[in-house]
């Protein structure tokens, strides 16, 4: 026989930082008031807050003073709450767990009357969370439960798995055995706990996997003082001297998991069942209470459920043979001693004692709460004092390992318990900050899912067919098969031991059994013939509609080959379009790459040029700019060059012109009408001494009154001159200058210096036609207007005139174009051309301003 084997609980190590924590659920329940109890000191605030306040006595005690403290938990459930309602909340995710291969852990929690065990396992028509609990279980995985014995628990927290024929054998072998005769061999459910049990919730697990068989175990242990006991441990009954219970070692297995070396585990296969076990144990707790005078509210009892699960094979026929595919999950309920204090109970002698050890286990469950929130809160790696108890060292896989932890806080409102339900409130607030590693989920096995229900929908159409012509019906009773059936059939051997020489009846009852037997054998053989014939025939008829089916079937998949090859090719084709357009798209991308790059080397150039280009146009403007301003200047240089020459000229003209105009008309009278007097003017000259009679006189008089002319005062008398000379007249630095002694200089014409002189001198330059300055000293008389204004008489025209001495030929034919009809007008080196008007040349030809001569010459262009 070969039997596969699983340690519980068998999971792969999550790497320590991906590990998912969940806080412990704590939940608090507040039972009802006692009859007898007035006050209470406990209030629901809400759904999840809980009030305590002290009762009147307390105050009192206090100096009156007086505070109210509030605990939250995850849930708070009132007075009102149902079991129902408690079990739906808490308990039913532990089941759901379980059945999923996941471990749990509740317990219940408070003080001695505080309605622990109410909750925990409920009173007479009140199923508390154990039935519950048991109930959604099997309602869960009834129909998938493997036959007694296909999973076998072994001494070390490990669990094997055998095929069906063997667990058979195994059944019959158990139940051949004696059955010990105990106090409650007679297996009968008390009254009080049947009707506990009726819970009738039909609560199950909705997603349960079908294609996996189940079998639950369950074991029952009591920790009193420190010691472990096994509930379910059978004891020979000895009615004069009661064998006492032994206590129990615990161990931890290879997957460290704690567990109570040689408890008894017992198989169960319905509530029923497994209650009746729990019902066993509990008699028995009390049993030894009773008979060991103890305390039963100084123990911890924890009722464990183990749940064994394997795949079925690939024909969903049978489980699979794979130790690896077994998963082993546990879900502990523990109904926790009273947590209230020795000195409030009424403990004498050795219960005292005893009270002081339990509470010593309480006190390390607080420790290791205490440390293990310390080290998570705080990172800090403090040892946790597990071992310093039973029932901590039970459970230190749940707090180090992984697994659902919940706590139900169990306070009863009354006055007294205040201190006591102080104390519970702050355990199990502080409880809460604990986390615990999550469960994992359990491996899937690979196999198709839906194997049973292909495997019995195949047995229901054989037995079917089998019933139809009349061979026996391939169907099973929960825990009889066939086999089985034919087994019990055969009649019982008689005892073949021969104890005396003449016995004569031993042997002959042997053969006639034996005989019977063959009989029967001979029956069942020809039975099993006919049946088997009946059976091959089915077969052979089943073959053949099989194969036609086959044949039908390959037709339809011979079609469907091709249509699939048909969507094969163009599948392929497809896919050969689809290479072909992601080449070209590959193309395109590069392409498109390319021409990205391309842009952007573009863009820089364009960039580039384009702030070359503002760089060019800023010059440009500025060299505009500059320009434009020299353009200016010049322009305006030459404009005033060109208006100094063309005055210049102006008057060089004007001057000629009337020069000669003077010459013509006087000349005339002189060749007319020569006399001694001053010719009258001639109306040239009138005009001229108007125009500038005009320029001179400050108030011009439109027609003045004819004047008679002053006679020329002599050199000697002291003649006075205005010398008038213009500021635009350059200086010649020729040797001879003209100096008038006793002169007004002038720059323009002034008549307060003419009314002061009576002489009148203009030096006048010009450009002549060689280039060479030409100053002309323009001399006349002043002479007073009847208006009482001045008027000048031009008698006499000096020209001086420069010369380069090598070019004096030249300059001198080329000096005067037109020179003076009369050829008075000379040539100096240092040239002084005098031309006068005929009468005051006689009269004047020394006369005028006498010359200075400057030292070096020098010749300057205008
Ligand atoms: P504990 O186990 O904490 O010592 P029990 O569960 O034995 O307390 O409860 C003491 C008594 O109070 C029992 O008679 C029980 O029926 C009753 N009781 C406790 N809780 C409730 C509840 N929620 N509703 C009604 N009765 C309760």
């Amino acid at each position: 026989m070969r039997a596969a084997r699983a340690r519980t609980p068998r999971r792969p190590k999550a790497a320590p930082g991906n590990v998912l924590k969940d806080p412990v659920g704590v939940y608090c329940r507040v039972r009802p008031l006692g009859e007898q109890d007035a006050e209470r000191c406990v209030e629901v605030v809400s759904d999840t807050t809980v009030q305590l306040h002290p009762p009147d006595g307390y105050r009192v005690f206090r100096n009156g003073e007086y505070k109210e403290t509030q605990y939250t938990f995850k849930e708070v459930f009132g007075t009102l709450v149902t079991q129902k309602q408690l079990f739906d909340v808490v308990a039913k995710p532990l089941v759901e767990d379980l059945i999923r291969g996941k471990n749990g852990l509740l317990f219940t929690y408070g003080v001695t009357g505080s309605g622990k065990t109410h909750t925990m396992t409920g009173s007479p028509g009140d199923g508390g969370l154990l039935p519950r609990c048991l109930d959604m279980i099997f309602n869960s995985i009834g129909p998938f439960q493997a036959k007694r014995f296909v999973f076998k628990l072994d001494d070390k927290n490990g669990v094997d798995v055998q095929c069906e024929v063997d667990a058979l054998l195994e059944r019959q072998r158990r139940e051949a055995m004696p059955v010990q005769k105990t106090p409650c061999g007679k297996r009968q459910i008390d009254p009080e706990f049947a009707d506990m049990i009726n819970v009738q919730d039909h609560c199950k697990v909705e997603e349960v996997d079908e294609d996996s068989v189940y079998s639950v175990f369950v074991s029952y242990i009591e920790i009193y003082n420190n010691y472990i006991y096994d509930l379910l441990e059978e004891i020979p009954y000895d009615p004069i001297k009661p064998k006492p219970p032994q206590s129990r070692v615990l161990r931890e297995d290879q997957n460290r998991n704690m567990y109570v070396i040689g408890c008894t585990e017992v198989e169960v296969k319905s509530t029923d069942e497994a209650f009746e076990v729990f019902w066993r144990g509990q008699k028995r707790r009390r049993i030894a209470n009773t008979q060991l005078n103890r305390e039963s509210s100084r123990s911890h009892s924890v009722f464990m459920i183990k749940l064994a699960q394997a795949p079925l094979d690939a024909d969903g026929d049978n489980v699979l043979q794979e130790k690896e595919q077994i998963t082993l999950s546990q879900l502990s309920l523990v109904d926790l001693a009273g947590s209230e204090r020795t000195n409030r109970t009424k403990a004498e002698g050795s219960r005292l004692r005893e009270a002081g050890n339990i509470n010593q286990s309480l006190m390390t469950l607080r420790t290791c709460i205490e440390v293990l929130r310390e080290n998570q809160m705080y990172g800090t790696y403090k040892m946790v004092p597990y071992r310093d108890s039973k029932l901590t060292h039970l459970f230190k896989n749940y707090f180090d390992g992984e697994g659902k932890v919940r706590m139900i806080v169990c306070v009863n409102p009354k006055a007294e318990d205040y201190e006591e339900s102080l104390q519970v409130m702050r355990f199990a607030e502080m409880t809460q900050e604990v986390e615990v590693a999550r469960p994992v989920d359990k491996p899937l096995c690979g196999l198709t899912p839906g194997r049973r229900f292909k495997n019995q929908a195949f047995k229901d159409e054989l037995s079917r067919k089998l019933e139809a012509r009349g061979g026996p019906v391939i169907g099973e009773t929960e825990d009889q098969s066939v086999t089985e059936m034919f087994l019990q059939n055969f009649p019982p051997l008689p005892s073949c031991e021969l104890l005396d020489i003449n016995d004569d009846q031993t042997l002959p009852r042997l053969i006639d059994a034996l005989e019977k037997r063959h009989r029967a054998r001979q029956m069942l053989s020809e039975e099993f013939a006919k049946n088997a014939l009946a059976f091959k025939s089915m077969l052979q008829e089943f073959d053949t509609k099989m194969v036609s089916k086959e044949n039908f079937a390959q037709g339809k998949l011979a079609e469907k080959e091709k249509a699939i090859a048909g969507q094969k090719m163009e599948i392929e084709r497809l896919e050969k379009k689809n290479k072909t357009l992601e080449y070209k798209i590959d193309i395109l991308e590069k392409t498109a790459t390319i021409y990205e790059e391309e842009k952007r080397t573009l863009q820089q150039e364009l960039e580039s040029k384009s702030q070359k280009l503002q760089r060019q146009a800023s010059d440009k403007r500025r060299l505009e700019a500059r320009l434009q301003g020299m353009v200016v200047e010049t322009t305006s240089k030459w404009e005033k060059e060109c208006e100094r020459r063309v005055a210049a000229k102006q008057l060089e003209m004007q001057n000629k012109l009337w020069v000669k105009d003077e010459k013509l008309k006087q000349l005339k009278a002189i060749v007319t009408e020569p006399k001694p007097e001053k010719p009258e003017r001639p109306s040239r000259e009138k005009d001229r001494e108007k125009g500038l009679q005009r320029s001179v006189s400050p108030s011009p008089v439109p027609n003045p009154p004819p004047v008679r002319l002053r006679h020329r005062r002599s050199r000697s008398a002291g003649e006075r001159w205005v010398d008038h000379k213009p500021s635009s007249n350059v200086p010649t630095e020729t040797v001879m200058q003209p100096h008038v002694p006793n002169a007004i200089t002038v720059a323009t014409a002034s008549e307060k210096a003419l009314a002061k002189c009576d002489k009148y001198m203009l030096t006048h330059q010009e450009l002549a036609s060689d280039g060479e300055i030409e100053t002309k000293l323009i001399k006349g008389d002043v002479f007073k207007t009847r208006g009482g204004g001045q008027a000048v008489q031009f008698t006499d025209i000096e020209t001086l005139k420069q010369e380069s001495p090598t070019g004096r030929k030249r300059r001198s034919s080329q000096s005067s174009p037109n020179p003076p009809e009369d050829g008075a007008e000379s040539e100096w080196t240092d040239v002084e051309t005098r031309c006068s008007v005929a009468v005051e040349m006689r009269a004047g030809s020394n006369l005028g301003p006498g010359y200075q001569h400057h030292a070096q010459p020098k010749r300057r262009k205008p």
